[in-house]
């Protein structure tokens, strides 16, 4: 198996000195990942190696332009590879990202208007629950207290809607408490009643070999999506992998240049998917990247990409605890941390996690994210919020008032973190819970964020363009 060293070589930047409010600059620890990821080495390599035969894609026909064409299509076939997809009966078709991808579906699915049903959960990102809504009728699978997908009311939804749930949307992987969720037996019950299911893949695809599985195993998973950028290739692209089917009938949801066999002035005759289904100048480039951190990916091999980051997750956990008045959130056992993702959330007694965010990132140069990632109702379920709260905070955002927002502070793993970053993590805390950090840190109440009066870093120092 590779050691962290070797992980962390596939990265560039990672050493980059940070500026620090009353301190020396330090390399700058990223757990932030479950947002984006940097790219990989090897992405950057790849996209040196095509640019110079960038070129437009599809119908061109100079050497660069068949180059062009050629890498947009192995991009495809690789993805379709990753995912243990069927080319013949399924397409890929390449986007910006996982909401973009659930949004194509969502316009794209052939609902029965007023009688279809799509089961998704209390879990979701929002971008995964949104565009249902706006769909079909959506109903919300419950969690259990622990902020688990309750399976028996998955299966009573299942039942009351019985012969009218078109689809099930589940996230592979919760943003929030990095929980898997069991998407191919919820597949085989969704199949069982006659539904398809998707598979928001966002976050587990970085962390996990995906098997969609042959049609005729009642396990598959019939659509999968997942954004490059959080796979260490952050060039744009994302992909909605599915059934080739669905996408062959009826009208593409954007029209225009590159979706079409023929046009006449009364009449158009669409291409098949997945070319129905990118409309406009697609992103080589975005593509070309995904396809090199699959292949890095796969060199490395998933199962010690999932091996190295339950470590680095089991380690966390067993090293949170000493930081007094910490509450972690979801499964805290470290032993079961090979049944997650590494994405841990937490909160500090008598510490708006927005404070405390902005603390490790101005005086220890800790990158984590604090709020709500995109998943209001399950922060509010997983902090326990009653309606009358959580109306409550409602009427507090809507007056413009977000000092009091709740949320919770999320440190999320990639490949190149070490136990070295979580000690950092660990340290920090234990700063912040005894009060000893520098900064004078002023609340904006219109966003909730803290900032240390009177000290921002140079940023033209580092970047301009
Ligand atoms: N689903 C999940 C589970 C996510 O974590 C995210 C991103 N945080 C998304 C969907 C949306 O992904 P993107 O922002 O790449 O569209």
């Amino acid at each position: 198996m590779p050691n962290p060293t070797h992980y962390q070589n596939l990265f560039p930047g990672l050493d980059t000195p940070t500026p620090l409010l009353n301190r020396q600059p330090q390399p700058y620890v990223n757990l932030d990942n479950a947002a984006s990821t940097p790219p990989m080495k090897a992405v950057l390599e790849a996209i040196d190696r095509f640019i110079p035969y960038y070129s437009s894609v599809h119908r061109g026909t100079g050497f660069k332009s068949q180059v062009s064409t050629r890498a947009y299509e192995i991009a495809r076939e690789r993805t379709l590879q990753f995912l243990h997809a069927d080319a013949g009966e399924h397409t890929c078709i390449f986007g910006k990202n996982t909401t973009e991808a659930i949004n194509k579906l969502a316009r794209r699915f052939p609902f029965q208007p007023g009688r279809d049903v799509v089961l998704t959960s209390g879990l979701e990102h929002h971008s995964n629950d949104l565009p249902w809504r706006a769909a079909a009728h959506t109903v919300h699978i419950r969690l259990t207290p622990e902020g688990r997908i309750d399976l028996a009311d998955y299966e009573a939804q299942l039942d009351a809607y019985a012969g009218r749930v078109a689809l099930v949307s589940i996230a592979g992987a919760s943003n929030v408490t990095g929980f898997i969720t069991p998407i191919h037996q919820m597949a085989e019950m969704a199949h069982v009643a006659g539904a398809q299911i998707l598979a928001d893949c966002a976050q587990l695809a970085p962390h996990r070999a995906i098997e969609m599985l042959p049609r005729q195993d009642a396990a598959h998973l019939d659509y999968v999506t997942l954004s490059a950028h959080k796979m260490y290739a952050p060039f744009g692209t994302g992909a909605l992998v599915g059934l080739r089917e669905t996408f062959e009938q009826g009208e593409p949801d954007m029209r225009g240049g590159g979706t079409v066999e023929i046009v006449t002035l009364d009449d158009v005759v669409w291409a098949e998917p997945p070319e129905r289904e990118e409309a406009g100048s697609p992103n080589t480039v975005g593509a070309v990247a995904l396809a090199a951190a699959i292949r890095q990916l796969q060199e490395v091999g998933m199962e010690n990409v999932a091996r190295h980051e339950a470590e680095l997750t089991a380690y966390a956990l067993s090293r949170l605890p000493e930081v007094p008045g910490i509450s972690i959130y979801g499964d805290r056992r470290p032993e079961n941390a090979a049944r997650r993702v590494g994405v841990i959330p937490f909160g500090l007694r008598g510490n708006s996690h927005f404070k405390v965010s902005s603390i490790l990132g101005c005086e220890f140069g800790i990158g984590v994210r604090s709020g709500c990632f995109c998943a209001h109702p399950y922060i509010l379920h997983l902090l326990g919020l009653s309606q009358a709260e959580s109306h409550q905070v409602r009427e507090q955002i809507l007056a413009g008032d977000r000092a009091d927002m709740p949320g919770l502070i999320r440190a999320s793993f990639g490949l190149y973190n070490t136990t070295g970053d979580v000690d950092r993590l660990v340290e920090a805390l234990l700063c912040i819970a005894r009060g000893d950090y520098a900064g004078e840190y002023i609340q904006d109440r219109s966003t909730g964020e803290y900032h240390p009066s009177g000290w921002e870093p140079d940023f033209d120092q580092f970047l301009t363009l």
